[in-house]
């Protein structure tokens, strides 16, 4: 049979993930929290069980759940979804990235992912018989030890076929954020045009450095072309219950809900119930930054004492590290033999890279999950500081 993603293999985490269980190594790979959710948000989904939401619940989501989503968007990023005709409950943002590519790319349109990218958004755009258009970020180098966006290329990358643009900001792997003047570029370069935008900003309440986070639709003009995607797993340390949202105009909202419903029809109901109660409650996602914040620095500080070079982030979860001083090995090899040989487990940033110019590439650099316990980020630092 011929496959429909003959390139596509298992997902790194997946495989990074797996080794770690059978090499009994830390597992600083794959994005998931080694610590417990709130209890009384575990609390509240057994409440819900108990109390009958344990039928399908209404399609787009519900009702409690969409409007506290709305007010917290209001609040944090002053732009108002409807929380009836522009909310949807999805599972996690996984679902909503797949249904939202799948309800508006056209066979033969193109689609601007901005490279490295999330591993699902180039499978995802294929199957919708998309074709990636792939602008790189320009890397680190001696002035900035931090990855940025190429504003004039992106640009340069629409043609009369591009239909969507991925922006994924706080950014995976690089934790790189936008700023105000990065806005006002992207606002210039799609004014005028019919381009779509999907912001995947499953990170937005992990920024640091106490900065505010620019939401795409912070921006009116941005808001009337973009599906705004978050996901309740990042925010409260619940990866395993794949839940998430899309916000985006009716028009857009209405297509969107044609795939969620034959994709997976609705969400879990206990889950929606418990979240709609619990984010009432702000404090529950604006101590975050803090939170992270604490862990970021700890596992940065500490890697600075070892041979690895660190990157600081600006938001997400993770930080990259260049190996180079400890291994002339490729990222895939690196962090295999880590695993094996040391114990640790770490992602390759070469996994985020898809395009064919950058297939071979390697940049040495490995990515760290740092939502994991002050104990178990020292383990894997006494491990490392010997390399
Ligand atoms: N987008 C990005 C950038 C991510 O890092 C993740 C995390 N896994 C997802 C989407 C998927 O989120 P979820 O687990 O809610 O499906
Ligand atoms: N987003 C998570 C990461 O980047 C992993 C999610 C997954 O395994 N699909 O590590």
């Amino acid at each position: 049979m011929s496959s429909k993603l003959p390139a596509v293999g298992t997902t790194i985490f997946t495989v990074m993930s797996k080794m770690a269980a059978d090499f009994k190594a830390i597992n600083l790979g794959q994005g998931f929290p080694d610590f417990e959710p709130d209890p009384k948000l575990v609390e509240l989904v057994t409440q819900a069980m108990k109390t009958g939401h344990n039928q399908y619940p209404y399609m787009p989501g519900d009702q409690v759940l969409r409007s506290n989503i709305s007010k917290k968007v209001e609040t944090l990023y002053g732009h108002r979804y409807d929380e009836n005709t522009e909310v949807t409950v999805t599972s996690g943002a996984t679902e909503a990235l797949m249904a939202t590519i799948i309800a508006v790319v056209n066979p033969g349109d193109e689609v601007i992912v901005l490279e490295p990218c999330y591993d699902s958004y180039v499978p995802a755009i294929r199957l919708a018989g998309g074709i990636p258009v792939f602008v790189p970020l320009t890397p680190p180098d001696q002035e900035n030890n931090t990855y940025r966006v190429d504003w004039d290329r992106v640009g340069e990358a629409i043609t009369p076929k591009t239909r969507l643009m991925m922006l994924n900001f706080p950014h995976n792997p690089t934790g790189i954020t936008l700023k105000s003047e990065d806005l006002d570029a992207l606002e210039t370069i799609v004014n005028n045009t019919e381009v779509l935008l999907l912001a995947d900003e499953v990170y937005e309440h992990i920024v640091f450095d106490a900065k505010p986070f620019l939401s795409l639709c912070t921006r009116p003009a941005l808001a009337a072309r973009t599906f705004l995607i978050s996901s309740f797993g990042k925010t409260y340390h619940t990866t395993g219950w794949k839940m998430g949202y899309c916000c985006a105009p009716a028009n857009l909202t209405t297509e969107l809900r044609k795939v969620h419903q034959f994709m997976v029809f609705t969400v879990s109901s206990p889950m929606q119930v418990a979240l709609g109660i619990y984010m009432a409650d702000a404090s529950t996602y604006l101590t975050l930054p803090s939170f992270y914040q604490e862990k970021h620095d700890f596992l940065y500080e500490g890697l600075k004492q070892t041979r690895f070079k660190p990157i600081r982030s600006q938001g997400t979860f993770f930080l990259l590290a260049d190996y180079s001083a400890i291994s002339k090995e490729k990222e895939l090899d690196f962090a295999k033999w880590l695993t094996q040989e040391k114990k640790v487990t770490l992602i390759p940033v070469s996994a985020f890279y898809r395009s064919p110019e950058e297939d071979a590439s390697n940049h040495n650099l490995v990515r760290f999950c740092f939502a994991k316990k002050e104990e178990t980020l020292e383990q894997a630092l006494s491990v490392l500081k010997h390399l």
